[in-house]
């Protein structure tokens, strides 16, 4: 890279940091997983971009906020975990409640209390500790 290159790089840069710090709300749309490690997203408002990391901590700090993180990333949790759903399938059981692990004897999920529904956002802490543990 020369001179002039290295220059256009960091103009492009500044150029994409003061659109980022310019929007109200960004909104990506980051497609399905699997997600690429770096891989880049476009805010839909600002024509911004970050990796999709980035844009996950974004949406969580929005939801910090008391925000809707399906309003920054499109179905952040899946369909089934929109914010509008008050009691949410278990991700736990995945709404089977239990299992006859051997004829008369029931393993009862113990996260839902078998009812198999669970509160939004017990769900919602529940996903995010997957994917830590998984990280
Ligand atoms: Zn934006
Ligand atoms: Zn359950």
């Amino acid at each position: 890279m020369n001179k002039q290159e290295s220059a256009a790089l960091f103009a492009a840069i500044k150029e994409n940091r003061r659109k980022l710090d310019a929007c109200p709300r960004h909104l990506f749309d980051v497609g399905e997983p699997p997600y690429q490690f770096g891989q880049k997203v476009t805010c839909a408002i600002c024509d911004g971009y970050m990796p999709v990391t980035d844009a996950a901590q974004y949406a969580r700090g929005y939801m910090a906020a008391g925000g809707n993180p399906d309003d920054v990333i499109k179905n952040f949790y899946g369909p089934d975990y929109s914010h509008d759903a008050e009691a949410v399938t278990c991700p736990k059981c995945k709404g089977v409640c239990g299992v006859e692990t051997s004829p008369g004897d029931w393993f009862d999920c113990d996260f839902c209390d078998a009812t198999g529904k669970i509160d939004r956002h017990e769900a919602l802490l529940y996903l995010d500790n997957e994917k830590e543990s998984k990280a």
